[in-house]
Protein backbone atom coordinates (compact mmCIF):
# COMPACT_ATOMS: atom_id res chain seq x y z
CA UNK A 1 0.00 0.00 0.00
CA UNK A 2 0.84 3.54 -0.22
CA UNK A 3 1.16 5.17 2.90
CA UNK A 4 1.58 8.75 4.29
CA UNK A 5 2.98 9.17 7.85
CA UNK A 6 2.91 12.64 9.25
CA UNK A 7 4.92 13.01 12.06
CA UNK A 8 6.87 9.87 11.18
CA UNK A 9 10.66 11.68 12.32
CA UNK A 10 9.27 11.59 15.56
CA UNK A 11 9.39 8.69 18.57
CA UNK A 12 6.40 6.69 17.74
CA UNK A 13 5.79 7.78 14.05
CA UNK A 14 9.44 6.73 13.08
CA UNK A 15 8.71 3.40 14.71
CA UNK A 16 5.63 3.03 12.74
CA UNK A 17 7.60 4.06 9.30
CA UNK A 18 9.78 1.27 10.05
CA UNK A 19 7.34 -1.69 10.70
CA UNK A 20 5.37 -0.35 7.73
CA UNK A 21 8.55 -0.49 5.01
CA UNK A 22 9.42 -3.85 6.88
CA UNK A 23 5.70 -4.94 5.69
CA UNK A 24 6.11 -4.00 2.54
CA UNK A 25 4.27 -0.65 2.15
CA UNK A 26 5.60 2.11 0.40
CA UNK A 27 5.75 5.28 3.00
CA UNK A 28 6.16 9.08 2.59
CA UNK A 29 6.93 10.68 6.04
CA UNK A 30 5.26 14.56 6.48
CA UNK A 31 7.58 16.17 9.31
CA UNK A 32 8.95 19.63 10.47
CA UNK A 33 11.16 18.26 11.88
CA UNK A 34 10.06 20.74 14.60
CA UNK A 35 10.43 17.68 17.65
CA UNK A 36 11.65 15.06 15.14
CA UNK A 37 14.61 14.05 13.71
CA UNK A 38 16.46 13.60 10.66
CA UNK A 39 18.31 10.88 11.96
CA UNK A 40 15.09 8.97 12.85
CA UNK A 41 14.02 8.92 9.48
CA UNK A 42 15.93 5.82 7.58
CA UNK A 43 13.17 4.61 6.54
CA UNK A 44 10.03 5.80 3.80
CA UNK A 45 10.90 8.97 2.07
CA UNK A 46 10.79 12.02 3.74
CA UNK A 47 9.23 15.19 3.11
CA UNK A 48 9.93 18.04 5.18
CA UNK A 49 7.17 20.57 5.68
CA UNK A 50 4.26 21.55 8.13
CA UNK A 51 0.33 21.04 7.77
CA UNK A 52 -0.01 24.52 8.32
CA UNK A 53 1.37 24.51 4.37
CA UNK A 54 -1.99 23.63 2.79
CA UNK A 55 -0.52 24.26 -0.76
CA UNK A 56 2.44 21.48 0.40
CA UNK A 57 -0.04 19.29 1.18
CA UNK A 58 -2.00 20.02 -2.48
CA UNK A 59 1.32 18.64 -3.99
CA UNK A 60 1.71 16.11 -1.77
CA UNK A 61 -1.83 14.60 -2.37
CA UNK A 62 -1.66 15.40 -5.98
CA UNK A 63 1.67 13.43 -6.57
CA UNK A 64 0.52 10.25 -5.01
CA UNK A 65 -2.63 8.52 -4.27
CA UNK A 66 -2.27 7.36 -1.08
CA UNK A 67 -4.48 4.42 0.22
CA UNK A 68 -4.07 5.76 3.77
CA UNK A 69 -2.38 8.51 6.30
CA UNK A 70 -1.29 7.78 9.80
CA UNK A 71 -1.46 11.33 11.63
CA UNK A 72 1.44 11.25 14.55
CA UNK A 73 2.16 15.36 14.33
CA UNK A 74 1.31 16.97 17.56
CA UNK A 75 2.78 18.90 20.31
CA UNK A 76 2.28 16.66 23.48
CA UNK A 77 3.57 18.47 26.48
CA UNK A 78 0.96 19.27 28.99
CA UNK A 79 2.74 21.95 30.89
CA UNK A 80 3.45 23.76 27.55
CA UNK A 81 -0.02 23.51 26.07
CA UNK A 82 -1.18 25.63 29.51
CA UNK A 83 0.73 28.05 29.05
CA UNK A 84 1.17 28.30 24.99
CA UNK A 85 -2.55 26.84 24.02
CA UNK A 86 -2.18 28.72 20.97
CA UNK A 87 0.85 26.27 19.63
CA UNK A 88 -1.40 23.70 20.93
CA UNK A 89 -4.58 24.89 18.65
CA UNK A 90 -3.00 25.91 16.12
CA UNK A 91 -0.80 22.74 15.25
CA UNK A 92 -2.66 20.06 16.65
CA UNK A 93 -6.57 21.32 15.57
CA UNK A 94 -5.84 23.96 13.12
CA UNK A 95 -2.72 21.80 11.19
CA UNK A 96 -4.97 18.33 11.29
CA UNK A 97 -7.93 20.40 9.80
CA UNK A 98 -5.41 21.11 6.65
CA UNK A 99 -4.93 17.76 6.51
CA UNK A 100 -8.54 16.26 6.60
CA UNK A 101 -9.09 18.82 3.87
CA UNK A 102 -6.56 17.56 1.61
CA UNK A 103 -7.45 14.13 2.07
CA UNK A 104 -11.56 14.80 1.45
CA UNK A 105 -10.65 16.94 -1.80
CA UNK A 106 -7.94 14.11 -2.92
CA UNK A 107 -10.81 11.07 -1.89
CA UNK A 108 -8.17 9.40 0.62
CA UNK A 109 -10.62 8.05 2.69
CA UNK A 110 -8.63 6.25 5.55
CA UNK A 111 -7.32 7.81 8.79
CA UNK A 112 -5.58 6.35 11.87
CA UNK A 113 -4.75 9.37 14.84
CA UNK A 114 -2.78 9.27 17.80
CA UNK A 115 -4.83 10.20 20.65
CA UNK A 116 -4.49 9.98 24.15
CA UNK A 117 -5.81 9.07 27.89
CA UNK A 118 -5.76 13.17 28.20
CA UNK A 119 -8.89 13.03 26.34
CA UNK A 120 -10.35 11.65 29.44
CA UNK A 121 -8.66 13.83 32.07
CA UNK A 122 -9.40 12.86 36.05
CA UNK A 123 -10.69 9.04 36.03
CA UNK A 124 -14.17 8.34 37.50
CA UNK A 125 -13.04 5.08 37.36
CA UNK A 126 -10.09 2.58 36.58
CA UNK A 127 -9.34 0.47 33.90
CA UNK A 128 -10.64 3.37 31.76
CA UNK A 129 -12.90 1.75 28.72
CA UNK A 130 -14.26 3.58 25.76
CA UNK A 131 -17.52 4.45 27.91
CA UNK A 132 -15.63 6.68 30.40
CA UNK A 133 -17.05 10.58 30.33
CA UNK A 134 -14.54 12.24 28.16
CA UNK A 135 -13.42 15.79 30.04
CA UNK A 136 -9.93 17.26 29.31
CA UNK A 137 -8.62 19.04 32.05
CA UNK A 138 -5.81 20.99 29.88
CA UNK A 139 -5.43 22.22 26.58
CA UNK A 140 -3.13 19.35 24.74
CA UNK A 141 -6.31 16.82 25.71
CA UNK A 142 -9.04 19.63 25.08
CA UNK A 143 -6.64 19.83 21.40
CA UNK A 144 -6.75 15.91 20.68
CA UNK A 145 -10.54 15.78 21.91
CA UNK A 146 -11.73 18.48 19.35
CA UNK A 147 -9.85 16.58 16.74
CA UNK A 148 -11.28 12.98 17.76
CA UNK A 149 -14.91 15.26 17.39
CA UNK A 150 -14.02 17.02 14.15
CA UNK A 151 -13.23 12.97 12.99
CA UNK A 152 -16.58 11.84 13.50
CA UNK A 153 -18.28 14.63 12.33
CA UNK A 154 -15.95 14.46 8.78
CA UNK A 155 -16.71 10.96 8.99
CA UNK A 156 -21.31 11.91 8.94
CA UNK A 157 -20.69 14.14 6.56
CA UNK A 158 -18.19 13.70 3.99
CA UNK A 159 -17.26 9.61 4.82
CA UNK A 160 -13.96 10.19 5.79
CA UNK A 161 -13.18 6.74 7.66
CA UNK A 162 -11.16 7.01 10.91
CA UNK A 163 -9.77 4.84 13.86
CA UNK A 164 -8.55 7.41 16.80
CA UNK A 165 -6.01 5.26 19.13
CA UNK A 166 -5.43 6.38 22.40
CA UNK A 167 -2.47 5.89 24.05
CA UNK A 168 -1.57 5.71 27.82
CA UNK A 169 2.09 6.07 28.53
CA UNK A 170 4.29 5.50 25.57
CA UNK A 171 7.42 4.37 25.83
CA UNK A 172 10.43 1.32 25.59
CA UNK A 173 11.89 1.67 22.05
CA UNK A 174 13.28 -0.19 18.97
CA UNK A 175 13.66 -3.89 19.92
CA UNK A 176 16.38 -3.83 17.29
CA UNK A 177 18.39 -0.44 18.79
CA UNK A 178 17.84 1.29 15.70
CA UNK A 179 15.41 3.92 16.72
CA UNK A 180 13.94 5.54 20.19
CA UNK A 181 13.55 8.56 21.94
CA UNK A 182 14.98 12.21 22.14
CA UNK A 183 12.71 14.86 23.61
CA UNK A 184 13.96 18.23 24.27
CA UNK A 185 13.28 18.67 27.24
CA UNK A 186 12.52 15.09 28.01
CA UNK A 187 9.57 15.44 31.09
CA UNK A 188 8.70 11.29 30.78
CA UNK A 189 9.59 9.03 33.62
CA UNK A 190 11.37 6.39 31.97
CA UNK A 191 13.80 7.95 29.69
CA UNK A 192 14.73 10.60 32.70
CA UNK A 193 14.92 7.93 34.96
CA UNK A 194 17.62 6.01 32.47
CA UNK A 195 19.03 9.48 31.77
CA UNK A 196 20.30 9.18 35.34
CA UNK A 197 21.17 6.23 35.20
CA UNK A 198 23.40 6.75 32.44
CA UNK A 199 24.70 10.16 33.86
CA UNK A 200 23.22 12.73 31.72
CA UNK A 201 21.24 14.05 34.65
CA UNK A 202 22.12 13.60 38.21
CA UNK A 203 19.18 12.20 39.58
CA UNK A 204 15.41 11.22 39.34
CA UNK A 205 13.10 13.32 41.75
CA UNK A 206 9.96 11.20 42.49
CA UNK A 207 6.96 13.81 42.29
CA UNK A 208 4.62 12.85 45.32
CA UNK A 209 4.46 10.12 47.52
CA UNK A 210 1.51 11.09 49.14
CA UNK A 211 -0.88 9.31 46.26
CA UNK A 212 -4.11 6.98 47.42
CA UNK A 213 -1.91 4.04 45.77
CA UNK A 214 -0.15 0.95 47.11
CA UNK A 215 3.00 2.74 48.19
CA UNK A 216 1.72 6.49 47.81
CA UNK A 217 3.35 6.96 44.05
CA UNK A 218 1.29 7.49 40.94
CA UNK A 219 0.75 4.49 38.95
CA UNK A 220 0.51 4.73 35.13
CA UNK A 221 0.14 1.67 32.39
CA UNK A 222 3.42 1.43 30.12
CA UNK A 223 3.23 0.55 26.89
CA UNK A 224 5.95 -0.05 23.96
CA UNK A 225 5.78 1.72 21.50
CA UNK A 226 6.04 -0.99 19.18
CA UNK A 227 3.09 -2.32 20.23
CA UNK A 228 1.09 0.95 19.64
CA UNK A 229 2.98 0.37 16.32
CA UNK A 230 1.14 -2.77 15.69
CA UNK A 231 -2.33 -1.67 17.03
CA UNK A 232 -2.16 0.89 14.15
CA UNK A 233 -1.50 -1.35 11.65
CA UNK A 234 -4.13 -4.15 12.57
CA UNK A 235 -6.80 -0.86 12.77
CA UNK A 236 -5.44 0.18 9.60
CA UNK A 237 -6.22 -3.41 7.95
CA UNK A 238 -9.42 -3.10 9.27
CA UNK A 239 -10.42 0.06 7.75
CA UNK A 240 -8.66 -0.65 4.27
CA UNK A 241 -10.43 -3.43 4.12
CA UNK A 242 -13.72 -1.84 4.85
CA UNK A 243 -14.68 -3.69 7.93
CA UNK A 244 -14.36 -0.36 10.15
CA UNK A 245 -15.82 2.34 7.73
CA UNK A 246 -16.82 4.98 10.11
CA UNK A 247 -15.41 6.47 13.24
CA UNK A 248 -13.86 4.43 16.07
CA UNK A 249 -11.67 5.00 19.10
CA UNK A 250 -10.05 2.85 21.44
CA UNK A 251 -8.13 2.50 24.48
CA UNK A 252 -4.54 1.35 24.40
CA UNK A 253 -2.41 0.07 27.62
CA UNK A 254 -1.38 -3.18 28.60
CA UNK A 255 -3.97 -2.85 31.60
CA UNK A 256 -1.53 -3.53 34.54
CA UNK A 257 -0.09 -0.05 35.74
CA UNK A 258 3.26 0.51 37.91
CA UNK A 259 3.66 2.83 40.21
CA UNK A 260 6.84 5.51 39.96
CA UNK A 261 8.51 3.45 42.63
CA UNK A 262 8.35 0.04 40.69
CA UNK A 263 9.27 1.69 37.81
CA UNK A 264 12.36 2.87 39.03
CA UNK A 265 13.21 -0.07 41.01
CA UNK A 266 12.96 -2.13 38.13
CA UNK A 267 14.95 0.44 35.91
CA UNK A 268 17.50 -0.36 39.35
CA UNK A 269 18.11 -3.82 38.40
CA UNK A 270 18.25 -3.58 35.00
CA UNK A 271 21.08 -0.80 34.92
CA UNK A 272 22.54 -2.40 37.75
CA UNK A 273 23.87 -4.95 35.31
CA UNK A 274 26.37 -2.65 33.46
CA UNK A 275 27.28 -1.32 36.82
CA UNK A 276 25.17 1.80 37.20
CA UNK A 277 23.26 3.13 39.84
CA UNK A 278 20.05 5.78 40.03
CA UNK A 279 20.29 8.55 42.71
CA UNK A 280 16.31 9.23 43.66
CA UNK A 281 15.21 12.77 45.11
CA UNK A 282 11.89 13.30 46.59
CA UNK A 283 9.68 15.96 45.35
CA UNK A 284 6.13 17.89 45.18
CA UNK A 285 3.13 16.70 43.28
CA UNK A 286 3.17 17.79 39.78
CA UNK A 287 0.05 19.67 39.17
CA UNK A 288 -2.55 17.75 37.28
CA UNK A 289 -1.03 14.61 37.72
CA UNK A 290 -3.76 11.94 38.54
CA UNK A 291 -3.32 9.40 40.71
CA UNK A 292 -4.03 6.02 38.68
CA UNK A 293 -4.14 5.83 34.74
CA UNK A 294 -4.69 2.26 33.51
CA UNK A 295 -6.60 1.48 30.31
CA UNK A 296 -8.85 -1.49 29.44
CA UNK A 297 -7.96 -1.99 26.12
CA UNK A 298 -10.42 -5.05 25.69
CA UNK A 299 -12.00 -3.25 22.52
CA UNK A 300 -8.69 -3.21 20.84
CA UNK A 301 -8.18 -6.81 21.12
CA UNK A 302 -12.12 -8.14 20.58
CA UNK A 303 -11.97 -5.44 17.15
CA UNK A 304 -8.93 -5.60 15.70
CA UNK A 305 -6.97 -8.40 17.54
CA UNK A 306 -4.69 -6.26 19.24
CA UNK A 307 -2.37 -8.34 21.60
CA UNK A 308 0.63 -6.37 23.17
CA UNK A 309 4.06 -8.27 22.70
CA UNK A 310 6.20 -6.46 24.73
CA UNK A 311 4.05 -5.92 27.90
CA UNK A 312 6.85 -6.84 30.55
CA UNK A 313 7.97 -3.79 31.77
CA UNK A 314 11.17 -5.34 32.31
CA UNK A 315 11.55 -6.12 28.35
CA UNK A 316 10.17 -1.95 27.96
CA UNK A 317 13.00 -0.39 30.20
CA UNK A 318 15.56 -2.95 28.51
CA UNK A 319 15.00 -1.38 25.00
CA UNK A 320 14.59 1.94 26.37
CA UNK A 321 18.20 1.42 28.03
CA UNK A 322 19.80 -0.31 24.76
CA UNK A 323 18.52 3.50 23.44
CA UNK A 324 19.73 5.22 25.91
CA UNK A 325 23.25 3.30 25.86
CA UNK A 326 23.79 3.89 22.01
CA UNK A 327 22.75 7.68 22.17
CA UNK A 328 25.36 8.63 25.36
CA UNK A 329 28.24 6.17 23.36
CA UNK A 330 27.60 8.42 20.55
CA UNK A 331 28.24 11.99 22.53
N1 LIG B 1 7.24 11.37 37.19
C1 LIG B 1 8.11 11.52 38.27
N2 LIG B 1 9.29 12.15 38.05
C2 LIG B 1 9.66 12.64 36.83
C3 LIG B 1 8.77 12.46 35.73
C4 LIG B 1 7.56 11.82 35.95
O1 LIG B 1 7.82 11.11 39.39
O2 LIG B 1 10.74 13.23 36.71
C5 LIG B 1 5.95 10.68 37.40
C6 LIG B 1 4.75 11.52 37.02
O3 LIG B 1 4.33 12.29 38.13
C7 LIG B 1 3.73 10.45 36.63
C8 LIG B 1 4.58 9.31 36.09
O4 LIG B 1 5.91 9.56 36.54
O5 LIG B 1 3.05 9.98 37.76
C9 LIG B 1 4.59 9.26 34.58
O6 LIG B 1 4.88 10.56 34.09
P1 LIG B 1 5.20 10.84 32.57
O7 LIG B 1 5.52 12.30 32.44
O8 LIG B 1 6.23 9.86 32.10
O9 LIG B 1 3.85 10.48 31.81
P2 LIG B 1 2.35 11.03 32.00
O10 LIG B 1 1.66 10.01 32.84
O11 LIG B 1 2.40 12.38 32.63
O12 LIG B 1 1.83 11.06 30.60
Amino acid sequence: MDLLVVGGAGYIGSQMTKQLVRGGHSVVVLDNLSTGFRSLTKYGDLVIGDLNDIELLDTLFSKKKFDGVLHFAANSQVGESVRSPAKYYSNNVAGTLNLLDAMIKHNVANLVFSSTAATFGNPEYTPIDEAHPQVPINPYGRSKLMVEEILRDYCAAYGLRSVCLRYFNACGADPEGELGECHDPETHLIPLILQAASGRRDSIMVFGRDYPTEDGTCVRDYVHIEDLCSAHSLALKKLIDGEFDGFSAFNLGNGAGFSVDEVIRVASNVVAEDGKRIIVREGERRPGDPAVLVADATQARLQFGWKPAYADLETIIRHAWCWEKNLTSKK
